[in-house]
């Protein structure tokens, strides 16, 4: 392991600086080296020359006088000088003298040889005449000492550069780079420790350095870590949390929860669930338990579920039926919710009760409390459903019979409701006594009853049990100790022949039903398409109607009512006439029950009342004191025409109030009895008379003639029409007749058509005749004419 300084960018840099700055030394000092020995040793010759030039004149003299002494005394001369390591002189071939230092080896002379310095010695009177010749052998050694000198001067000035150098850099890594970067990891680990002052300082004067960026880089990330950190311990606090608000939730809940794998197989499960499934608390076992395993009703539901759980990765739930052994069956409400991992929570809760209630609510909303059959929600739906799967199957196909008991309204009012309740449960009751179980029987309401007849391949099978309903239901019946018979009237359509959707089929059994009841009851009728034609005439007509008011074509004509016994003109009958742009004259028969059923009745009666009361003030006018009888429907009475409104409409036309007379028709009579006594009353008060239209072909009862204020008896034209004929009718319209009379009640014939009905009538006692032997119904202009003519005919018979 090397020593920790060793790691240090101080002793990097201080290698590598020292390295360097030597081998560049190294090469200084050797280059100085040559370029001082080369410079040295010019130097040395030019020194070697001047000391020669010191001594030639001497030397002249010895060469030329060829004195070996003088040449001797001059080469010791030159020895002296340390730099010489040899000197031999020569005067004119003859060596004078030659003179060497005791140092002078071979080795060291041979290295002087090639620098020896020869120079011709001449004579000192004629200065061309070369009398001898001085070698200088120089000594290297002198030489080497100079160069040793310089060199060494120049290495030690290199040395000295090195370490100001090698200092000043390190001196520079560390104040710049070194301290800042301890100052940086120190900062670093002081905020491990302490964790609060987390950003480093920039050092003084490294704002713009690659220190400062560093910093700032750092404190950067340390900002984006410590944020992270931060919201990541949080993360991590608020997960405990939930985990420990999960675990008792999880442990305390009523409800059974578990984990388990996308197969069932159960990861844990809270103790509800083990009491739930009777599974032993999560705790005590090691074994393998499955959810789906259990004795579930339809195991594959909730494992169907489970795998939509998981494959679409959202909630599901659903409700399953549980079958424990020794156990009534319970309904669980699975709720599966994914929790990644392919695994999935599941809460389960016990919804027996809940699910027990909504059955028997939804039983009560879909059945008549009253006869224990479906109702109209629940006949609604069963249709539905029915032709629902009918879609789904060609060729299949039921039919649809809607019953209505003839007379029951009349007979519910006269009995009273109880009895009417115990009417529908029988009828109820009969009426399933006609069917297979499987057969779907409702009650809509009232005293209308559905059947749909499945499994009609063969028409003639409807035909047949529609035909055992009509007899069923027509039978005699006993309430309350009274014998009844009511009839029963079907309209039938079938599925889908007549209509493809419920309210289409429901309306053409209405159609076939207003035909069966049409035709007089107990009667079946089935759809046909003429039936929906009418309808739409019928429609039509009930628009146009509402215009006709307003578009002022209503007219209104007068039969004339002739008094038998004076033979004179009493009054007459208003009657109404509707002049239809396109359609001509529309007669009241066709527009009449039209206009009750939508209330328009009421503004047609305010309209009559007014053009009757303009008729009488004319007829006044005139001094003709006729009476005229207005008809008035049971749908005006009471609130529809008032008797406040009879009693205003005459007093504005200053008419006498007994000169109109307003006729009724047993249906008045048999609807609320209080309300329509009461108005009959109220207008009898005023002054009116009252009719009872149409005698004989309702109820005609006895005691309702005494119970309400009535002036006369309108005979129905159908027995009138038959007397000449029929004895029986001709009976019947004496008693009539008599029973009148008895009652203090006068009575007209309408209908009068012949000679003969009028003497029978005439005979019988009958005081009133109207009808075409007199005269049709005429416009008011007419009626003047008609009355001159019926004058002259009573006064010729
Ligand atoms: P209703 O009140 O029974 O009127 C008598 C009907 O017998 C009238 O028919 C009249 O034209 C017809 N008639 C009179 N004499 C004879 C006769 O000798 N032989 C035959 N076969 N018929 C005769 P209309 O005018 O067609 O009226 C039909 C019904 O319409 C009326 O029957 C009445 O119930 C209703 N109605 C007519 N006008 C009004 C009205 O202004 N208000 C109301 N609420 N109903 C009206
Ligand atoms: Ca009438
Ligand atoms: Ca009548």
């Amino acid at each position: 392991m090397r020593p920790f300084w060793r790691h240090s960018i101080l002793y990097f840099t201080a290698v590598q600086v020292v390295g360097v700055a030597a081998v560049v030394g190294i090469v200084f000092v050797f280059l100085t080296a040559q370029v001082t020995d080369s410079r040295t040793q010019s130097q040395f010759h030019s020194r070697l020359g001047e000391l020669l030039e010191t001594v030639e004149s001497t030397l002249q003299i010895a060469c030329f006088a060829k004195d070996e002494a003088l040449a001797t005394e001059v080469a010791n001369g030159l020895l002296k000088n340390s730099e010489v390591l040899g000197v031999v002189i020569t005067g004119g071939g003859i060596k004078l003298g030659d003179k060497f230092k005791p140092i002078s080896t071979p080795a060291l002379l041979e290295r002087a040889n090639g620098t020896r310095l020869v120079r011709k010695i001449t004579s000192p009177f004629d200065p061309d005449e070369v009398v001898g010749e001085i070698q200088l052998i120089p000594n290297p050694q002198a030489n080497d000492q100079l160069v040793r000198a310089n060199v060494g001067f120049v290495a030690m000035l290199l040395g000295l550069q090195l370490v100001v150098v090698v200092a000043a850099v390190l001196a520079v890594v560390l104040m710049r780079i070194i301290r800042p970067v301890k100052g940086m990891s120190d900062g670093l680990h002081k905020m491990g420790v302490r964790g609060d002052n987390t950003l480093l300082r920039l050092p003084s004067g490294q704002e713009e350095t690659e220190i400062g960026r560093l910093v700032h880089d750092i404190n950067h990330l340390t900002t984006t870590l410590l944020t992270a950190h931060d919201e990541e311990r949080a993360a991590r606090l608020q997960h405990a949390v939930d985990e420990r608000k999960y675990h008792a939730i999880f442990d305390n809940a009523d409800s059974g929860i578990y984990i388990s794998n996308e197969d069932g197989w159960l990861e844990s499960w809270n103790r509800s669930l083990a009491t739930l499934f009777a599974l032993p608390q999560m705790a005590d076992t090691q074994d393998a338990i499955n959810v789906t395993n259990l004795p579930w009703r339809d195991p594959q539901r909730l494992v169907a579920l489970m795998q939509t759980c998981i494959a679409d990765n959202k909630p599901q739930a659903d409700d399953l039926e549980f079958q424990s052994k020794n156990k009534s069956p319970r309904w669980l409400r699975v709720a599966l919710t994914p929790i990644g991992g392919k695994r999935a929570q599941g809460l389960v809760s016990d919804v027996t009760q809940h699910k027990n209630a909504e059955a028997q609510a939804r039983r009560e909303t879909i059945t008549d409390p009253l006869t224990g059959l479906l109702n109209r929600r629940g006949f609604f739906e069963h249709a539905e459903n029915l032709i629902a799967s009918c879609i789904q199957r060609p060729h299949a196909g039921f039919a649809l019979v809607l019953i209505d008991l003839d007379g029951f309204k009349r007979i519910n009012e006269a009995m009273g409701l109880p009895s009417g309740d115990k009417i529908l449960a029988k009828s109820a009751a009969r009426l399933q006594s006609c069917l297979k179980s499987s057969d779907m029987i409702a009650r809509l309401g009232g005293d209308t009853f559905v059947v749909i007849l499945q499994a009609t391949a063969h028409e003639e099978n409807v035909v047949n049990i529609a035909n055992r309903i009509v007899q069923t239901l027509g039978s005699f019946l006993e309430v309350d100790n009274t014998p009844l018979r009511l009839g029963a009237s079907l309209g039938i359509a079938t599925y889908p022949e007549d209509g493809a959707d419920l309210p289409t089929l429901i309306r053409n059994t209405e159609l076939a039903l207003d035909r069966a009841r049409a035709g007089g009851g107990s009667r079946m009728a089935f759809f046909e398409a003429t039936m929906a034609k009418d309808a739409e005439n019928r429609r039509s007509l009930e628009n146009d109607l509402q215009l006709a008011i307003r578009h002022n074509e209503f007219r209104l004509f007068f039969q004339p009512i002739i008094d038998l016994p004076s033979r004179r003109m009493a009054g007459a009958e208003a009657l109404i006439r509707w002049k239809h742009p396109t359609r001509g004259m529309v007669p009241p028969d066709a527009f009449i029950p039209l206009s009750e059923e939508s209330g328009l009745i009421i503004d047609i009666g305010l309209w009559t009342l007014e053009v009757a009361c303009q008729q009488l003030a004319h007829w006044r006018a005139q001094g003709k004191d006729y009476y005229l009888s207005l008809n008035v429907s049971g749908r005006q009475i009471p609130e529809g025409l008032p008797p406040q409104i009879l009693g205003d409409a005459v007093k504005r036309h200053g008419v006498d109030p007994d000169k109109l007379v307003i006729e009724i028709t047993e249906g008045v009579l048999l609807g609320d009895f209080a309300k329509a006594q009461t108005w009959l009353m109220a207008v009898r008060a005023q002054g009116f008379q009252i009719y009872l239209d149409d005698f004989g072909t309702g109820y005609s009862s006895l005691s309702y003639l005494k119970r309400f204020p009535l002036d006369t008896l309108k005979i129905d034209k159908s027995f009138i029409r038959d007397m000449g004929e029929d004895n029986s009718d001709r009976t019947l319209v004496e008693a009539i007749v008599a029973m009148a009379n008895s009652l203090g009640l006068s009575v007209v014939a309408e209908g009068v058509e012949t000679e003969v009905q009028l003497a029978l009538l005439n005979q019988i006692g009958c005081r009133y005749v109207q009808g075409y032997h007199f005269s049709k119904p005429v416009p008011a202009e007419e009626f003047a004419a008609v009355v001159i003519r019926i004058e002259k005919m009573l006064l010729n018979t």
